[in-house]
């Protein structure tokens, strides 16, 4: 009766740090990796002991991070505590068009980018369960000096009052449920009418009018109408 338009769809995944959104981007990937694919950014900031180059992000120096600048390589890109972090445009065009939905797991001022971009992508912020939560997550991270901690902490604060530029939030207090109602959230997206493109009817009025008069043959059911 309808026929939706086929191309994935570009989801935008903000949060504060400290939110635990990479598990909740983890779960999305795990519940549909084969029509989901997460674009792995580059960074000039330094690797740490959990990073997989390649795969959590591509690490590059701050020269070769602006020589890409240059060359246009970027969706979008921004700098962000020292650092910079940027999408590479090359495989989205081709994976939305194969119908498989992108994920950018990036901060606020690329999303707001992207916004101006792509204003149908679906935008969502996943939100810590408190703030003090939030803090405890990143102390027990291990990672960052304490003055990264603290720096992170200032931004991820400063960032919970970005929310309202988003299509929707998930509070992130137990890591199944935020999973679902993400999933929840992509799939609304995907029953939206504007993806129509066309909308048909399969069987002819005319049709349906004789088989309403035929009373008989209306009701059996093998009828295949
Ligand atoms: P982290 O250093 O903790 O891995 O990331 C710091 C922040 O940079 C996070 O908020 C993350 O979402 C964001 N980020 C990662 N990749 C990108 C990117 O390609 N573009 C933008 N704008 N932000 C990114």
């Amino acid at each position: 009766m309808i026929k939706q338009n086929s191309r994935g769809t570009l989801i935008v995944i903000s949060a504060p740090s400290g939110s635990g959104k990479g598990s909740v981007i983890e779960g999305l990937l795990k519940n549909d990796s084969k029509n989901r694919w997460l674009s792995v950014s580059t960074t000039s900031r330094p690797i740490r002991e959990n990073d997989i180059p390649g795969k959590t992000y591509n690490f590059v120096t701050k020269e070769e991070f602006e020589k890409k600048i240059e060359e246009g390589y970027f969706l979008e890109y921004t700098k962000y505590a020292g650092n910079y972090y940027g999408t590479p445009k090359e495989f989205i065009g081709d994976k939305l068009k194969a119908g498989i939905d992108v994920i950018l797991e990036i901060e606020i001022e690329g999303a707001n980018n992207i916004k101006k971009l792509v204003p149908e992508a679906l935008f969502i912020f996943i939100m810590p369960p408190s703030i003090k939560e939030m803090a405890k997550r990143l102390r027990n991270r291990g990672t960052d000096s304490k003055e990264k901690i603290l720096e992170r902490f200032h931004t991820a604060y400063k960032e919970i009052n970005e929310v309202t530029k988003y299509n929707y939030v998930v509070v992130n207090d137990i890591l199944e449920n935020a999973i679902a109602k993400v999933e929840a959230i992509i799939t609304s997206e995907k029953c939206r009418v504007d993806r129509i493109e066309e909308v048909f009817l399969d069987t002819k009025e005319e049709e349906i009018h004789e088989l309403l008069i035929d009373d008989k043959e209306f009701i059996n059911e093998d009828i295949n109408i």
